[in-house]
């Protein structure tokens, strides 16, 4: 579809996803006017000595006008974050989210906004272990898939516009409902920084000298641990608050699946081991060819 520039975006939480949306969307031209909303006051001086955003502060007030407003704080804050902004949302304005779950952004934003307000929920699948106004990129969307997850209730027109602004940063967009988005997101990023935090948890608790061995021989796979550990705490609290239960249903299933290798590693069951670790690199294989690496 041809995409008119929204008039005045707001981003709201001006952090690693905030400020790369920043750049992306003046990159792409979809955006007349951006403005930002923090309340970090040191992140607010930063965006706008980054000239990533027209104007910048901490008042609510700042959605006024605002044809596409953007929450980009953690999932725990979106609902007090509506709420604050509710009384300046115009009605049509669509407001969505860049959340790493679903369900619980629609539990918490859904029931504080006027009528007429356009919400869709949305997540692009991309980021880094970096936090904060300087880390953003505008390439982040590139190549990456992002998912959106309208209400019944939202206007196609509305979707259509979002989804064709996504599109233009370079995304691929999936439409899907926030319960699958959150079983999903839950086996392929949830617990795999589940799993990062713990391990990277369990050499810290090593004795002193096996510490530092750990740290130099890194290399042996450790370290892809530590960046995913390195994530923001704060984000990933939110994230295993809000999506209790498919975090538990998969750690559950994780945890049969480590048994069965326990075992068959005690009894020496070397086809059981090979088997899987055959079927694990096929994936592999397939999210290379996805361009997904
Ligand atoms: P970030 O770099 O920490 O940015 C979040 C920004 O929002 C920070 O400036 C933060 O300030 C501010 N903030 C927090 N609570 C606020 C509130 N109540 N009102 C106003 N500002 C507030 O985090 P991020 O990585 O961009 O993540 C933002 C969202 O994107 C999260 O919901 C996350 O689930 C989602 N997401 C992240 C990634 C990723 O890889 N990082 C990928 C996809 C989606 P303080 O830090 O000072 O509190």
């Amino acid at each position: 579809m041809s995409l008119s520039p929204f008039n005045r975006v707001l981003i709201v939480g001006i952090g690693l996803i905030g400020s790369s949306l920043a750049l992306a969307l003046r990159k792409a031209g979809l955006a007349r006017q951006i403005v930002a909303l923090d309340h970090t006051p040191d992140h607010v001086a930063e965006a706008l000595s980054l000239g990533l955003v027209d104007a910048a502060g901490d008042d609510p007030a700042l959605a006024d006008g605002a044809d596409l407003v953007i929450l980009c704080v953690p999932v725990g804050a979106c609902g007090k974050v509506a709420a604050k902004l509710a009384p300046y949302l115009a009605p049509g304005v669509i407001l969505t989210d860049v959340g790493s779950v679903k369900q619980a952004v629609v539990r918490d934003v859904a029931p504080v906004l006027p009528e007429g307000v356009q919400f869709i929920p949305g997540h692009p699948i991309s980021g880094t272990e970096y936090s904060g106004p300087s880390a953003g990129f505008a390439e982040l969307f590139e190549g990456r898939h992002c998912i959106l997850t309208p209400t019944e209730t939202a206007d196609p027109a509305a979707v259509a516009r979002l989804q064709a602004a996504w599109e233009a940063m370079g995304s691929l967009v999936t439409i899907m409902s926030a319960e699958h988005h959150d079983r999903v997101l839950a086996i392929t990023s949830h617990l795999p920084h589940l799993i990062a935090y713990t391990i990277v948890g369990t050499a810290t608790d090593l004795e002193e000298h096996m510490q530092q061995e750990v740290i130099k021989y890194s290399a042996g796979g450790f370290r892809d641990f530590t960046r995913i550990a390195a994530s923001d705490p704060i984000m990933w609290r939110d994230v295993f608050l809000n999506n209790r239960e498919a975090v538990l249903e998969m750690l559950g299933r994780l945890h049969e699946d480590l048994g069965l290798l326990a075992r068959a590693i005690r009894i020496g069951d070397g086809a059981t081991l090979e088997e899987k670790f055959t079927t694990t690199r096929a994936i592999r294989r397939g999210i290379i060819a996805a361009k997904q690496a």
